[in-house]
């Protein structure tokens, strides 16, 4: 959002904290260019590119809502859900009910869930 005009350009390097907001993350790539600068808005949509398995862990992203449009053109996800309060906050997990509502849950082992 800043106009680096400047002669000089000295990058962020503050450590984003795990509570910072989640960002879109969305890359603009246009051929021709070197697009490499993340959307960066605020998002609207948490997608699993895929899910967890045994093999691994999922592997999710944050989108805002004109590149969900983008996402869903170009790319196939496995899984995706609005924004909510547990997104991008460590211990979370992705989790989805049997009516195919997907979210992020905090996952409490001392639930003991079954
Ligand atoms: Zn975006
Ligand atoms: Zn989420």
């Amino acid at each position: 959002m800043s106009d680096n005009t400047g002669s000089e350009f000295f990058p962020d390097l503050t450590p984003s904290p795990d509570t910072s907001a989640p960002a879109c993350g969305y890359i603009e790539a246009e051929p021709g260019t070197s697009g490499t600068e993340p959307c960066g808005q605020n998002p609207a949509w948490h997608i699993a590119w895929k899910l967890a398995s045994p093999t691994g862990g999922a592997q999710c992203a944050f989108v805002c809502d004109g590149h969900m449009r983008a996402v869903s053109d170009s790319y196939v996800y496995a899984d995706r859900h609005k924004v909510g309060p547990n997104c991008g906050m460590p211990g979370t997990v992705w989790w989805r009910s049997w009516m195919g509502k997907a979210e992020c849950v905090v996952a409490a082992d001392e639930a003991g869930a079954q």
